[in-house]
């Protein structure tokens, strides 16, 4: 499948062409899917002295990776409060800052390894669209007081100076967050994995795989590969042969769209370089990119079916909702991606059985979540820390099987009538 047009693959560097898998290979660890979560892990699994094979199905960060939001923010899909209430405060907190070390690691790659054009600029801000003064200083108070983490409070008049609508009320400033060229990230982490001796083969799906004592075979349409760790990072794009991790989490499609170049227009409908998102369960965000263009996201659901044209009219209704000084701006790109959700919404993270792992279902939440999660595999497979059994309570939740989908979208539903509700009671 050739590589999805969006604003991303538009603006990336030059995409390096990796050959298909037609021999059969050794190495340390196996990898399955070059998104960021798979990248991260064979990078840090490289850096420990590892060998380490990526097979992805199609290419280096066509997934998830390579088209998302570009928002880098700490947290999970899984809100903390939820976390807190199954696993007590003292587990959620480590697994808060687990995803701040994400964020941390996102980071650090870009300076330490020199990645070029992934343009990371600074800070987000998530807005309430009903008036909860209250409700925001208590979750910055609960966020520095039970997870140590710092937010600075927004009033109204504040978040207004940013954005230039009246649907917003208080917000919340992450000036420790940051957004970025996903694609180009992923693209540069691949580069250093092959620096440091890793190799990665593209259009090389796992069609199965099987042990061999102690040894695990993968094979492919041409190929296989022998390894003593096996790595599942495949995302929302998976399929059965994962296995048992496919009956783990479900692919949950969601979407994003891109101005025209609104010139000085832009600064009647945001004066921030921040990231912004508002606080429901299905949220808008979006962010200026190129100076003057809004690259806005939402939307979820169960099918991927969205034509171009349907996608563009769609999310522009939602924007015009927010911004009705943007009625006639133009739609120049649209694009979809999946994600992997598993219906606890937590990741897919820890030891299937020996050998073999999985590192996948980052949901809507994935770029700093994906990050640590490369990283605590990696630590496990090299023994180095048991960092993954703290997400042992979520790992392989049954996704509802045949019925999975329509239990997602009835969800799904559910959850974007509450909002409504939420607004209306409040607003
Ligand atoms: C439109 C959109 C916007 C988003 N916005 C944000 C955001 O702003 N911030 C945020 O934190 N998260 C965001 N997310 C979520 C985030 O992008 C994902 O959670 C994250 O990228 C998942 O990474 P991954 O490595 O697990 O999977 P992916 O990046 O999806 O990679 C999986 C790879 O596995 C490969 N694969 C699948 N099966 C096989 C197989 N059998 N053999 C070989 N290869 C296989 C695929 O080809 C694919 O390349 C967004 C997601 C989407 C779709």
């Amino acid at each position: 499948m050739s590589f999805p047009t969006t604003w991303y693959s538009q603006t990336s560097v030059p995409r390096a062409a990796r050959p298909a898998l037609n021999s059969h290979e050794h190495c340390d660890v196996c990898i399955i899917g070059a998104g960021i979560a798979g990248l991260t892990a064979a990078l840090e699994l490289s850096q420990r002295g590892k060998r380490v094979i990526i097979l992805d199905a199609q290419h280096v960060a066509w997934g998830a990776s390579g088209r998302n939001g570009g928002v880098v923010s700490p947290g999970w899909a899984q809100g903390s409060g939820a976390i807190r209430k199954k696993l007590g405060l003292e587990h959620a907190r480590t697994l808060f800052q687990m995803s701040a070390e994400g964020v941390e690691i996102v980071r650090r790659n870009i300076t330490e390894l020199a990645l070029s054009g992934c343009a990371p600029s600074a800070g987000t801000i998530r807005v309430k669209r009903y008036d909860d003064r209250a409700g925001v200083k208590a979750h910055i108070d609960t966020m520095r007081r039970d997870f140590g983490y710092e937010l600075n409070f927004l009033d109204t008049p504040q978040v207004r100076e940013r954005a230039h609508t009246l649907r917003y009320f208080q917000g919340v400033e992450d000036p420790n967050a940051l957004h970025f060229h996903p694609l180009n990230y992923c693209l540069g982490l691949a580069l250093a994995i092959e620096a440091a001796g890793g190799r990665i083969f593209e259009q090389s799906k796992m069609l199965a795989w099987h042990r061999e004592g102690a040894d695990k075979i993968v094979t492919t349409a041409q190929g296989s590969v022998r390894c003593q760790d096996l790595v599942f990072c495949a995302g929302g794009y998976g399929g059965p042969e994962l296995q048992k991790l496919s009956r783990a989490y479900l692919p949950i499609a969601t979407y994003v769209v891109l101005t025209e170049h609104l010139g000085d227009a832009i600064k009647t409908v945001l004066d921030s370089g921040a990231a912004f998102s508002d606080d429901r369960r299905a949220s808008d965000y979006y962010r200026v990119v190129e100076g003057d263009r809004l690259l806005w996201g939402g939307r979820i659901t169960t099918r991927n079916e969205q034509d171009e044209q349907t996608l563009a009219a769609m999310l522009k209704a939602d924007m015009v909702a927010v911004y009705p000084q943007l009625a006639n701006v133009n739609i120049e790109l649209a694009w979809s991606g999946l994600m992997g959700y598993s219906t606890n919404k937590m990741p897919n993270l820890g030891l299937l059985e020996p050998g073999v792992w999985a590192c996948t279902s980052f949901g809507g939440h994935g770029l700093n979540t994906g990050s640590i999660g490369g990283r605590v595999i990696a630590e496990a497979v090299c023994g180095e820390s048991a960092r993954h059994e703290r997400f042992k309570p979520y790992l392989l939740d049954w996704n509802g099987g045949p019925f999975g989908r329509v239990a997602a979208n009835a969800i799904y539903q559910s959850l974007k009538v509450m909002d409504f509700v939420q607004e209306r009671l409040r607003g």
